[in-house]
């Protein structure tokens, strides 16, 4: 059945293992982010073969299910814990990052009341201005407070986090300052943090380079084990040569015919309350095939496999394509496969109208 998820797993290991092994021998542990494909279980068990320091995600509840599947690996929790999500946090999650002392608070009385222990990663903002302290000397006592102060909480490190709300680049000036509060740290609480984390699949061009600042030893990846897209394509840097095309979609083509390139009649707005530039190429071969945004809510973040064939727009249950350059001869009823950037995979993981199928070829 159509559309379809498929999925190699084999590639997947084989990214992960090689990655983890690089980043090994470079005094780096990784985090295997299992988020971006909602952890379907079989993935997540790749990224345990290939030994992941820990298994992270955003969303405790894909933290639970893995800690229910008894498997046994320690669970990294990086989006800032909800006070309502407290009592699993200590429950099943070994380690989160953080940035409120209200909640370190409430996590460390919840860790004395049950007989727990939780480990902590302080969060430092260098600019991104999504989560952190922005303020230095503000982690700093942060950091002694929880050593000195919240006895069942465990300060593991210090972290950062890039590339997300201000598309701020990983550079090793900003690096050099996580570092260097780390050091900072360890010099006043007499001891050696064990996890100085340096951010996600944006770091791993500093650290091929060799410039990834000494002391820096965790990345918590994602995309760039799971599509290996983002640095090839758009930052024109080569990873080890992992693989791509791990996670293709499958989808079936219901209309081929010639049409005008520009809609006829009065413009207003689309299915979604926007009014897209459409450019005027004449009659054109177009075919429509049956998945949409609910499926993969970006169609410009798919990548045809097939040469010839344009993504031209898509509605919630419709893609539509230009195939008037497509040198094979395509009919009703073909199936059509795309690689994709992290938006689709995200989605099309999640979708319950997706059949998801693994092969490890
Ligand atoms: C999603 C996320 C990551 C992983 O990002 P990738 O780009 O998929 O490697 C790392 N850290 C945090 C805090 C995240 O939210």
């Amino acid at each position: 059945m159509y559309p379809q998820l498929q999925i190699n797993t084999r590639k997947i290991y084989e990214n992960t293992r090689d990655l983890v092994k690089y980043c090994h021998e470079n005094g780096v542990s990784i985090s295997g982010v299992i988020k971006g494909f909602n952890a379907l279980p079989v993935v997540v068990n790749e990224f345990i073969r290939a030994d992941c320091a820990h298994i992270a995600s955003s969303r405790i509840e894909q933290l639970i299910e893995v800690k229910k599947q008894g498997l046994d690996v320690c669970c990294m929790l990086i989006r800032l814990p909800m006070y309502c999500e407290l009592e699993n946090l200590v429950k099943y999650v070994d380690i989160s990052l953080n940035s409120e002392l209200s909640t370190l608070e409430l996590i460390n009385d919840l860790c004395k009341k049950n007989n727990k222990s939780h480990g902590v990663i302080l969060m430092l903002d260098l600019g991104d201005l999504r989560e952190g302290f922005i303020d230095e000397s503000e982690i700093i006592n942060a950091a002694i407070y929880v050593e000195k102060n919240l006895e069942h909480i465990e300060l593991k490190g210090i972290g950062t986090n890039l590339g997300c709300y201000g598309s701020v680049r990983p550079t090793i000036e900003n690096l050099s300052k996580l570092v260097a509060v780390a050091n900072e740290i360890e010099k006043r609480i007499g001891r050696k943090l064990e996890i100085i984390s340096g951010g996600s699949t944006s770091s791993i061009p500093l650290l091929l380079d060799g410039k990834l600042p000494k002391g820096i030893n965790n990345l918590r990846i994602g995309e760039g084990i799971l599509l290996n897209r983002d640095l090839p394509d758009l930052w024109k840097v080569s990873v080890l040569k992992l693989h791509q095309q791990t996670f293709i979609l499958k989808a079936q083509i219901v209309e081929i015919k010639d049409k005008p390139t520009y809609p006829i009649g009065e413009l207003f707005i689309d299915a979604f309350g926007n009014l897209p530039v459409y450019t005027d190429r004449g009659i054109r071969k177009r075919a429509i095939l049956a998945v949409g945004k609910q499926d993969f809510a970006m169609h410009e973040k798919l990548i045809p496999l097939l040469d010839g064939i344009e993504v031209i727009g898509s509605s919630s249950d419709h893609l539509i394509i230009d195939i008037e350059n497509c040198s094979e001869k395509l009919n009703v009823g073909d199936i059509l496969e795309f690689d994709m950037y992290y938006a689709p995979m995200l989605y099309l993981t999640a979708s319950n109208n997706v059949k998801k199928v693994y092969v490890d070829e």
